[in-house]
Parts: C-alpha cells; sequence; structure tokens
C-alpha cells in the first residue's frame, strides 16, 4: 500500500490510478470505515483512502483539537482491509492559503436536523469533498449510511453539479451489543459504552412495530422513545424523528420508505444511529 503525504506524490499516484474508488474518512479507523474499503476493494478500479480531519465541519465549540488521530495505526488498518493508497492531506492542500471552495446554497433540508444542531456542518462538509473530488476524480465514492443525511448531501452534490461520480452508500457497521461504530465511541466509558446499546435497541423496537403494519409515526417513535428514557445515562434526545428516506422530507404517515434518525448524547458523547423502515426490506 503506498502511503501519499504530498500533492505531488497523490498526483504520481492518481497518474498510474487514475479515477479510482474514493473512500473520504476523517482516521480514527474501526470496521466501520473498513466496509468501506472491502466494498470499494469489490470494484475493479484501485481503492484510495484519504484520512483529514476537516476543520470546516466542526463548529467552535466541537472536538476538532481533540479528535482522535493516529496515523500510523489508520495505515496499518487500511492495509490489512486492502486499500491501495492512503492519501494523509495537509489543510493548506485542501484549503490553500485557508481558502475555502465557494459553495452553492444548499438546500433548506441541510438545516434541518444535523443541520439544525450543528450549523455550517453540511456547508464543511460540502467544501471538504468539493476540494477532494476535484483532485481525486473517483469513479466511485464509498459513504456510510450511518451518516444518512451525509448521504443524502452526497447525492444532491453529484447531481447538482453533474459529477461523474457514483455514489455508493455502505450499511452500518455495529459493536457486538448494537452500538453504531463511531470513532468518536472512543470518548464513552464502559458503563457508558454499554448504556448506549438502548440507541439501537429503541431503533430495532420501531422497527419491529412497523414490521407489525404500524405506520404511524407518532405511535412508532413513542415505542422508542419510552425504551430511551428508561437508560439515564441517555443525558439528552437531540433528536429522533422518521422522515422520507429520500427526500428527509417530514412525514406522518409511512407509505414510502422512511428512515427513523436519532441523535443522542451519553455523557458528553453525540451518538448518530438510524435505520430505514420500508416495505422492500422486510423478510
Ligand atoms: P468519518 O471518518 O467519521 O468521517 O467517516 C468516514 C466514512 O465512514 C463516512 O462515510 C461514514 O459514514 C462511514 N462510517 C462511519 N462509521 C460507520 C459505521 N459504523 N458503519 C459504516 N460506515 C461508517
Amino acid at each position: 500500500m503506498k502511503i501519499l503525504k504530498t500533492l505531488s506524490q497523490l498526483h504520481t499516484w492518481l497518474s498510474q490510478n487514475p479515477h479510482p474508488s474514493f473512500v473520504p474518512t476523517m482516521g480514527a479507523l474501526h470496521a466501520g470505515h473498513l466496509s468501506l474499503v472491502k466494498k470499494a476493494k469489490q470494484s475493479t478500479k484501485p481503492v484510495l483512502v484519504s484520512v483529514f480531519v476537516n476543520p470546516a465541519q466542526f463548529g467552535p465549540d466541537e472536538d476538532f483539537q481533540t479528535y482522535p488521530r493516529d496515523e500510523k495505526k489508520d495505515a496499518k488498518l487500511l492495509e490489512s482491509a486492502g486499500a491501495d493508497a492512503v492519501w494523509f492531506p495537509t489543510e493548506e492542500d485542501i484549503y490553500p492559503d485557508g481558502k475555502r471552495p465557494k459553495i452553492l446554497h444548499l438546500p433548506d433540508i441541510f438545516s434541518e436536523l444535523e443541520g439544525r444542531e450543528r450549523p455550517g456542518h453540511f456547508l464543511g462538509v460540502a467544501q471538504v469533498i468539493t476540494r477532494l473530488f476535484s483532485l481525486v476524480k473517483p469513479s466511485k465514492a464509498f459513504f456510510g449510511q450511518k451518516d444518512y443525511q451525509q448521504t443524502i448531501l452526497m447525492h444532491w452534490f453529484v447531481e447538482e453539479l453533474n459529477i461523474p461520480t457514483a455514489i455508493v452508500i455502505c450499511p452500518i457497521v455495529r459493536e457486538q451489543n448494537g452500538l453504531a461504530m463511531s470513532s468518536r465511541n472512543e470518548y464513552l466509558s464502559p458503563q457508558e459504552r454499554e448504556a448506549a446499546a438502548v440507541l439501537s435497541q429503541s431503533l430495532f423496537l420501531a422497527e419491529s412495530a412497523f414490521k407489525e403494519g404500524n405506520t404511524d409515526i407518532k405511535y412508532i417513535l413513542s415505542k422508542a422513545r419510552n425504551l430511551i428514557k428508561k437508560q439515564r445515562e441517555v443525558k439528552k434526545i437531540d433528536y429522533l424523528e422518521i422522515r422520507d428516506a429520500g427526500t428527509l422530507a417530514p412525514i406522518s404517515k409511512i407509505t414510502r420508505p422512511a428512515v427513523i434518525l436519532l441523535v443522542a448524547r451519553i455523557g458528553k458523547v453525540r451518538l448518530l444511529d438510524n435505520i430505514i423502515l420500508s416495505r422492500k426490506y422486510m423478510k
């Protein structure tokens, strides 16, 4: 596996491996990230992974400074997952002279849900993706369903700008107790990590209510909310909503594929999870 540390190393590698399969990450890699690499390996193109903690997508009171970073460990994990190259850009590579790319106005939906809780977050994601995609020109790019609203942003982005990159969404990889894997799980104490299982359990409970034939959103959400309330480690629910799975528009009844989106705080850690509610996925 090649380790690329400069733009000129990246350009040289790309000249031999044009339009690769691309997995953008912020590092502190875990099995969720590696599942994206393994999926990317099924394509015919070489797999390039970027590791860049993007300052533009963090709010002023967020954890940009303390976000876990470990290049050596990440490179080892990527090599074992079969990546062909890893690229560690500097901030100057991505935002030369501190300049961030200008972004078209994002649709209003990106000011809701995560966008409401983290103002400016999706603008920052759009800025880094603009720069990464314009340098890498990937044929395919791989993202996790865990950041559901981000996957909607990626689809919007390539359509709006006519970018010839196929967006591939990969399922959520979970810890044994059901907790969605996340780099920020490292911040949890063992006790909090155990308690955090309630989040996915609440979503699975909501899913069972839906599978039993319930389509009323208030009813389905009350099932999930009541379970979460029993766990005292959950300090706050930032949001728990069911939205249209394709557009994220609010709905009151499930008549088309929907998604239940949950963000809750355990200790100081914000944890995201979601599950798609669709007849298509029913056994
Ligand atoms: P991040 O490093 O947090 O920016 O994540 C990089 C990519 O990995 C994003 O597309 C995430 O959605 C994806 N990802 C993170 N956690 C998981 C997970 N548990 N399962 C699948 N994909 C994930």
